[in-house]
This record gives C-alpha cells, structure tokens and sequence, in this order.
C-alpha cells in the first residue's frame, strides 16, 4: 500500500504529555481495531523518521485519530508533533499489527497502552458489543490517566484504575499482582490483552502462566510484530510520493 498524506483536524494536549491528533483518512484506507500504522511528519527533514502508532479511531469513521506521548528531551518525532498545527501534513504508511478483538476479556494496559484498547472498545460500543469486557489502567499517577471520561462511560463498571505512584482514596494502588489478576479472571480461562511497557507485559505474562492463562488466550504485540516494514531507500520512498518532490521541497 502506497503511503498517504493526511492533514491535522485537531491537535490538543489531554495530560501533560499526551497529544490527541486528529487527521482526515485517506480514500480506500483500511484498518482493524487495535492496529498500528508508521507516521512521519512531512516537513523537510522528516519525511523519513517513521514511529509506530495505534488508531484510537474505528474504521468506520472519516477521520484518523491518535494519541501519543510525547518525549520532548528526545528531539525526536513526538517532539516534533507539538509544534505541529491544525493544516499540518503527515505521512500515514501501512497498517499492521496482531492486537485485534478475539472475544470477551480483561484487558490491562498502562499509560498510553491503551491506545489500541480504544479503538477496539470504541468499535465494539458503537454495535453494543461491550458486554462483559473488563479493563484494568494502570498509570502512574491520576493525572496522567487519558481518556477517563470515555471509558467510564464505554465500560460502565467493568474499568478499573490502578495507580502506581500516587495514593488517593478513589483509586487502587500498587503494581498488578497475581492477587488482583486472580479476582479479575475468576478462576475462568479468559482472553487477556495486554498492552504497555515490555517490562510490565512481562510481569503480566508470569502471573498468567501461574495461573494457568495459556499462551493462545493472550492477545498482545509480540517483538515480531513491532517490526515496520521498511523501505528499501529514500529513492523507492521518494517514488512512492511523488508529491513530495514538488510539494515539500518547493515550498522551503
Ligand atoms: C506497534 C507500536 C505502537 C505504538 N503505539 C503508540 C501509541 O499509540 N501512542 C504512543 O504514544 N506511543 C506508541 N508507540 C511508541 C512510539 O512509537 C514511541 O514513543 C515513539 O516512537 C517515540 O518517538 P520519538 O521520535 O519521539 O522518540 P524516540 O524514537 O524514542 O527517540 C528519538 C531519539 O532520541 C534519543 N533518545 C532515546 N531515548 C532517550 C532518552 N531517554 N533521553 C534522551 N534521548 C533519548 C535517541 O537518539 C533516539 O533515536 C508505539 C510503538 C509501537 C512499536
């Protein structure tokens, strides 16, 4: 699939250091729930530095929509993007990834991990599919939960907020433990999706294995599948968006 030139609808902070980005969707352009897609910025001198983001949007929407952490002390792309405005250009590449909604579950993500999770419970809210799923949102801090609000309102009872460096009255605290994974599956073989840090998939993964979880009931992104598909060089690149040539260029 060739890559596509979106524009920014809206670009706003929703903690303070995540961004919600919303674009136009290219024509034809397809994806499924809980799937990333490589983004760049196009301005010069960016074009080429590709980063891996979920869709929080779903697919039957005219628009692409995104939520990204932003590292300002790397300088690198999200940096880039908070200096972006409404009117700004990127380069959406191809969609990819293995999360996708297998049935119901409990679904545990932490901090902007739970961008693939929106999308899919977006999509399955939208045909009243909610029904049993669980979530489980591990932040460090209540400030930097994203979307609250939303996923009050999406899952009703069934959301859970833990938080791992703040102590309040309203919420629970700590690391996720076989204790709390236990309640939450209920001696019941369930999927599990789980999105996040490797370290805490990891962690997350030993208490399932103890549990007796196996490995077919757990949705994640396996090291294989964060691979992006790479073009060859800039040549195959700049064929691929031809615009580019007269576009970027032309206008610095
Ligand atoms: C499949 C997939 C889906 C993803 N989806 C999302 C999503 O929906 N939302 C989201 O927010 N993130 C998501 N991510 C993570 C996201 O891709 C990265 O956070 C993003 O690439 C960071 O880009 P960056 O250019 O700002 O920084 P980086 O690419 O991390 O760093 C740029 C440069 O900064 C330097 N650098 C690295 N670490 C440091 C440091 N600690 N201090 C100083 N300099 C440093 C390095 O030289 C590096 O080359 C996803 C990742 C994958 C693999």
């Amino acid at each position: 699939m060739k890559p596509h030139l979106v524009k920014i609808k809206s670009l706003k902070l929703i903690t303070h250091d995540v961004l919600l980005v919303l674009t136009d969707k290219p024509v034809k352009f397809s994806y499924v729930p809980g799937q990333a897609v490589e983004i760049s910025i196009n301005k010069p001198g960016w074009q080429t530095d590709r980063r891996s983001f979920y869709f929080i949007s779903i697919p039957e929407t005219t628009d692409l929509e995104f939520c990204i952490k932003t590292y300002p002390e790397h300088n690198g792309v999200t940096n880039e993007l908070l200096k972006l405005h409404v009117g700004d250009e990127l380069i959406v590449y191809e969609e990819f990834g293995e999360i996708s909604y297998r049935g119901e579950g409990l679904f545990i993500a932490e901090g902007v991990g739970i961008a693939p999770f929106l999308s899919i419970f977006r999509n399955l809210n939208s045909r009243h599919l909610i029904g049993n799923n669980q979530l489980i949102f591990i932040n460090k801090t209540k400030a930097d939960i994203i979307l609250e609000t939303e996923l009050t309102n999406i899952l009703d009872g069934n959301y859970t907020n833990i938080l791992s460096e703040e102590q309040t009255a309203a919420y629970a605290h700590g690391p996720i433990t076989e204790h709390i994974l236990k309640h939450f599956l209920n001696g019941k073989q369930k999927y599990v999706y789980v999105s996040g840090s490797a370290k805490m998939i990891a962690a997350v993964e030993k208490i399932l294995t103890a549990l007796h979880i196996s490995k077919d009931f757990i949705v994640k992104e396996t090291a294989e599948e964060r691979k992006p598909v790479v073009y060859s060089n800039y040549q195959q690149f700049y064929s691929i968006i031809p615009m580019f040539n007269s576009k970027s260029y032309d206008q610095h």
